[in-house]
């Protein structure tokens, strides 16, 4: 009998334990997408991620057509859609990734019921997603790592599994009906700068950056003008790259710099937010460890937060970065949600929504938990650490590089030493500053911070 690979945020060929498994069989492989009516119903379904995700099944059903098979595309629920793909091609078999979300263990629970009532088998496979399944280490008597520190400790000495070869043929029955492939041309309201998706791009990628950048990465990291970072997030978000081969492949490419293990230790990060989603998936929209309900709510400065029009150059840079590419540099993501939350005083989730609403590697695991970490209501071992926007552009960006490049109202400003384009109401004189096109600050930043310790019954 034919067995289905059910594709979910692992769309690739190679190194996927899916594929593998449901390649194996002598029956034929269905190799299944399903445009799941929950995701667009949960609001996930957002311009940047779409038009990614029809490069990534564009390039998948490439991937499949080369190796004698295709994709197999269907739109409606993904428990309907997969149970009738499965009784169309009697295959008895159905192969999918362990996902960490609330959404993801019910549409798990939904599958099993389905497919069992049709007297067929789920098989769900771990280590598709991150590089270590969530549970796979926990501490003594808990259920999951609550502290980044001591995880990464057992990850770094856990054997990750092996790296899987592409399978060299698939052959689909056919009497798997697929609806089209989308195509990223249809899709608008995308971003103008958004990267490509794909498989081959995510691959073209990770191998331009197994060189001379991941050996320069430690030490480039934090500069957001540098932009010398993987930019392989989007690539990890739908699974167009694996998790555990780009920990292997690092670690053998690293050479003797601290390159290599500075960049593994972000994948951990990665895989520690999600073994944390995977145990408390209510983190996704409540507060983590530290409750606090006394965010203050102002439309207007968080429409200036937003538009990248807080009057601080460094802020309005980064937000108007993602406006713009879908895509935003850690550093940036940090220091603009520590603004929001601790500066502004406005509740995380609403900077975690507008996120999601734009960033193409837009994930309910490292979104919600980093905001949740900047916030001081998540994992974060200081949750009162309050990062200075100002201090921040003077150590991350000290020429104002970044700012010039995003807030070209501030490109031309003569006369600016490196420190004072991030403070653009010091210009001398008003006649100066009067010819600039850009806002004066939404708070006093000792305000803010007053305000914020008040808040939380510090001093
Ligand atoms: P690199 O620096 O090259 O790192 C390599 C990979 O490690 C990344 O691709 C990513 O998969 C992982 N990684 C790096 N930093 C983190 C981190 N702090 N947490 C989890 N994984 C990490 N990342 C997302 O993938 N999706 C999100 O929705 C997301 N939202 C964020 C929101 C906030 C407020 C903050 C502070 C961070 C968020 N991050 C998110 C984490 C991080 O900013 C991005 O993963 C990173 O900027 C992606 O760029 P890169 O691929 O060049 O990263």
């Amino acid at each position: 009998a034919a067995s289905i690979a059910l594709f979910t945020s692992d769309l690739r060929v190679h190194d996927n334990p899916v594929l593998h498994a449901a390649a194996k069989g002598t029956g034929g492989v269905v190799p299944l997408f399903v445009l799941d009516d929950g995701v667009r119903a949960a609001g996930f379904d957002v311009p940047n991620r779409r038009a990614f995700l029809a490069d990534c099944l564009a390039d998948l059903d490439e991937a499949l057509r080369a190796r004698g098979g295709r994709l197999v595309v269907r739109t409606g629920d993904v428990v309907e859609e997969t149970a009738r793909a499965a009784a169309e091609t009697d295959a008895r078999d159905v192969h999918v990734a362990g996902g960490v979300s609330g959404y993801a263990h019910r549409r798990e629970e939904r599958l099993r019921r389905a497919l069992e009532a049709g007297g067929r088998r789920l098989h769900v496979h771990d280590a598709v997603v991150t590089a270590l399944a969530p549970g796979e280490v926990t501490p003594a008597g808990k259920d999951h790592f609550a502290v980044f520190t001591p995880y990464f400790r057992r990850w770094q000495a856990e054997r990750h599994r092996d790296v899987l070869r592409a399978p060299r043929r698939v052959r689909v029955p056919e009497t798997a009906g697929s609806g089209p492939v989308p195509r990223r041309r249809d899709v608008s309201g995308v971003s103008p700068g958004l990267a490509a998706g794909g498989e081959a791009e995510g691959r073209r990628r990770a191998t331009a950056w197994m060189g001379a950048p991941l050996r320069r990465y430690a030490q480039g990291q934090d500069d957001l003008a540098g932009d010398a970072t993987s930019r392989l997030s989007p690539h990890l978000h739908f699974g167009t790259l694996s998790a555990v081969e780009l920990v292997r492949r690092a670690r053998e490419a690293g050479g003797d710099g601290d390159g290599a293990e500075a960049f593994v230790r972000q994948l951990a990060w990665r895989d520690f937010h999600h073994q944390v989603l995977a145990a408390r998936p209510s983190a996704a929209h409540t507060d983590y460890r530290a409750r606090h309900d006394l965010w203050r709510r102002d439309e207007q400065e968080a429409e200036a937060w937003r538009t990248g029009r807080t009057g601080y150059p460094i802020v309005d840079a980064a937000m108007r970065q993602l406006a713009h590419e879908g895509w935003m540099h850690n550093r940036a993501r940090l220091l603009t949600a520590s603004f929001l939350t601790k500066t502004l005083y406005l509740d995380w989730r609403l900077g975690a929504a507008h996120f999601l609403s734009l960033l193409v590697d837009g994930d309910l695991a490292n979104n919600q938990l980093n905001w949740q970490w900047a916030a001081g209501t998540g994992t974060d071992t200081r949750p009162n650490r309050v990062l200075n926007p100002l201090a921040q552009a003077k150590r991350f960006d000290a020429d104002g590089a970044y700012v010039r490049r995003w807030v070209p109202e501030l490109a031309d400003v003569p006369g600016l030493e490196g420190g004072a384009v991030h403070q653009p109401w010091k210009l001398k004189p008003a006649a100066a500053r009067a010819e600039v096109d850009y806002p004066d600050p939404v708070v006093d930043l000792a305000d803010g911070l007053a305000r914020f310790k008040q808040a939380r019954g510090l001093e």
